[in-house]
């Protein structure tokens, strides 16, 4: 029989209404994976778990679009410097010492971070991708894998074969929690010859293409350099936006640019604090949005941010597009909020599982502890929600039906193991 879960008397945020209005007093039924009803619920109470929703508001999961989970290990390491000699100095070398260990334990410490901040989901760009997704199984949370690779270091293919034996072994796995994407780095680490395999393998396979895009000044005037066009343009050309594709950081775009990525139907991941931390730029995101382009919201891997706390990236994400824009009306908290659950879920492919608290979705909702001090007085919840909420405040969280976290106790992992460990290899890599 399925498990029977009923979140009782919380305020619930649908997500569904294009406006605040979407936010209902009452309960609900979760069946199994899925989201049975929303409202009022009618239940016998010897076969169900019921969570006292009392004083808490219940939102979908929120949904990271671009991370780099492992480089947990690296937070703090190296701060305050340009992204080519961050990377070339500093990330890489000490990359490269990562083994399977390393970003199993990498992983679960970034797992374990995000379900305590209210992440349900990830996307999630990596190596030694096994591993990842061994913790994000165990871990209970969702996630969006793709094998990162770099095409001028794959002249024999190795690692196009491993992505596509990763992607056989582990798409749809943990009961559905597990989907995959072929991951080429980016246009300036991936020549076209190379890209072109990407894309005959993203067909054979039926999966979408997670990439960095358009991300420095640098990336743009080089690729213009070298090809005559835009990043954008360039991968266009290639046909590789033909594909279901996820775009990170697409901070240097034309106006030709952001029609391609609206006429491509393009999933734009947006991640505020890495750009501003390596001074990348500012997406023009509030023009994005107009042209309604998928926009979702991501906090890159934590050496560039240090955190994976999605509550400060929505935050940040407002905040930033009014200051550069000189405009406070772009980027209103409802519309930010899209951006952490429905608008993800669209950025990722998984509107019709995720997203928002509907008949039918998976059960991926975030309990949020209202009885805070910032959170008082409740004139304007998603405005408390967007500029005044932290991670911490999410009191429980239920993904795939499966309560990971209540009361703030972490179910699926064991907290102290993990931190330890991450400790220990973290360690390794610096000797
Ligand atoms: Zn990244």
């Amino acid at each position: 029989m399925l498990k029977k879960i009923i979140i009782k008397g919380a305020k619930i945020l649908t997500m569904t209404a294009y406006n605040e209005a979407g936010i209902i007093n009452g309960d609900i039924l979760i069946e199994g994976q899925y989201i049975k009803e929303v409202g009022k619920v009618s239940y016998q109470v010897d076969d169900v778990e019921i969570i006292n929703g009392n004083n808490c508001l219940a939102l979908p999961g929120l949904i990271n679009c671009h991370t780099h989970a492992a480089m947990t290990l690296l937070r703090g390491y190296a701060d305050d410097m340009e992204l080519m000699t961050w990377l070339e100095e500093k990330i890489w070398p000490r990359e490269a010492k990562l083994g399977a260990d390393h970003v199993y334990w990498g992983s679960m410490l970034a797992i374990l971070e995000m379900i305590k901040s209210g992440t349900t989901t990830f996307t999630d760009m990596y190596f030694f991708m096994d591993n990842v997704a061994k913790a994000v199984e165990e871990g209970g949370i969702r996630a969006v894998l793709a094998r990162g690779m770099i095409g001028f270091n794959d002249q024999d293919n190795l690692t196009l074969n491993e992505s596509k034996s990763f992607i056989s072994n582990w798409h749809g796995e943990g009961k559905g929690r597990i989907k995959c994407m072929l991951g080429p780095h980016a246009p300036y680490t991936c020549p076209p010859d190379y890209l072109v395999k990407v894309m005959d393998l993203a067909q054979e396979l039926k999966v979408g293409i997670h990439i960095h895009l358009a991300e420095t000044k640098q990336e743009f005037d080089d690729i213009r350099k070298q090809y005559g066009k835009t990043p954008v343009k360039h991968v266009y050309d290639l046909g590789l936006l033909n594909h279901p594709v996820l775009a990170a950081h697409c901070v240097h775009l034309t106006e030709e640019d952001i029609a391609i990525l609206q006429e491509c139907s393009v999933g734009v991941a947006h991640n505020p604090t890495s750009n501003m931390k390596l001074a990348s730029g500012m997406a023009p995101i509030p023009q994005l949005l107009e042209a309604g382009i998928k926009v979702g919201i991501g906090t890159d891997g934590t050496a560039s941010n240090n955190n994976l706390n999605m509550f400060e990236e929505l935050h940040l994400a407002s905040l930033l597009h009014k200051v550069s824009w000189g405009d406070p009306t772009v980027l209103p908290a409802y519309q930010v909020l899209q951006m952490g659950t429905i608008f993800g879920a669209q950025t990722v492919g998984l509107i019709d599982e995720i997203g928002t608290i509907e008949v039918g979705k998976k059960a991926d909702i975030i309990l949020i502890d209202l009885n805070k001090p910032h959170l008082y007085p409740s004139h304007d919840i998603v405005a408390n929600l967007v500029y005044s909420a932290q991670g911490s405040d999410v009191k429980t969280s239920i993904i795939d039906g499966q309560i990971v976290m209540k009361d703030r106790e972490v179910l699926t992992i064991d907290e102290e193991k993990v931190i330890y460990e991450a400790q220990r290899y973290a360690q390794k890599i610096m000797e």
